[in-house]
């Protein structure tokens, strides 16, 4: 069942997504060789307390940090660790999410450690464009499907690829409610519903540069390339109002 949040609900979301906004802030600034994405997290898990917020993803399904931060082939989930320090030319995507006063923001950024490669440039370009594209198409009478078919269009007319085992999501008083929202359609799925007022999604395409294969790290967490290509990931948490998409993640 597909929940629709009322205006009181959504400035709730904004509450927390705007926690997670600025803990992107902070963690931009701290983003050069040689930290390591523990320290990133640890970070972040001051600043989520600080706000009076939690970690949506500490212990969820056994997660054990508070932020997914991802590094080059490393699509999503990855685990932050003290061994594992950023060097010069590296991409990481760091996803946070954030429950405050019982509602979720949702959002993932990927971030160059110093001068990164114009390839890996355009693989950041390609897949932010994918989510405002996917962003356009979130108003009232639209279908699910034309958030997934404008991503999809956007990442492979760049000839590049969307994940396929991953997916967008519903969001509120849960991370993950219905529905799931590929980023990719093809003409044998269901369009599937009509996009109302009051719904709330986590938009975020997840881009590979080779192909659309991925594999899991023996961490059981950390979801790679299959062939080892550099990946991005971007998201916000966006409500459909009748004023249009309205994003939730900002400052
Ligand atoms: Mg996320
Ligand atoms: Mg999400």
């Amino acid at each position: 069942m597909i929940i629709l949040k009322s205006y009181r609900e959504i400035q709730k979301m904004r509450e927390a997504g705007r926690v997670v906004a600025q803990a992107h802030q902070l963690i931009k600034g701290m983003i050069e060789p040689g930290v390591s994405t523990l320290a990133l997290d640890l970070a972040v898990a001051d600043f989520i307390h600080r706000k009076g917020g939690t970690s949506s993803f500490l212990n969820y399904h056994g997660f054990p940090a508070h932020t997914c931060i991802s590094v080059n082939e490393e699509l999503v989930h990855g685990i932050p660790s003290a061994e594992r320090c950023l060097a010069a030319g590296d991409i990481v995507t760091i996803d946070i999410g954030v429950i405050l006063d019982g509602y979720h923001g949702d959002s993932a950024w990927s971030y160059g450690v110093g001068e990164i490669s114009a390839e890996k440039q355009r693989l950041f370009a390609v897949t932010e464009a994918a989510l405002w594209d996917g962003i356009a198409q979130a108003t009232r009478g639209n279908r699910l499907s034309d958030i997934s078919r404008a991503v999809q269009k956007t990442v492979e007319a760049a000839g590049m690829h969307v994940a396929r085992e991953y997916v967008g999501h519903g969001i509120g008083r849960s991370m993950h409610e219905e529905p799931q929202l590929p980023n990719y359609w093809l003409p044998s799925m269901r369009r599937g519903p009509r996009l109302r007022s009051g719904m709330t999604l986590a938009i975020e395409p997840m881009v590979l540069l080779g192909t659309h294969e991925t594999e899991v790290l023996a961490d059981d967490w950390t979801v790679i390339s299959a062939d080892h290509s550099p990946t991005a990931h971007f998201e916000h948490t966006v409500a459909i109002t009748p004023d249009g998409p309205q994003i939730l993640t900002l400052l």
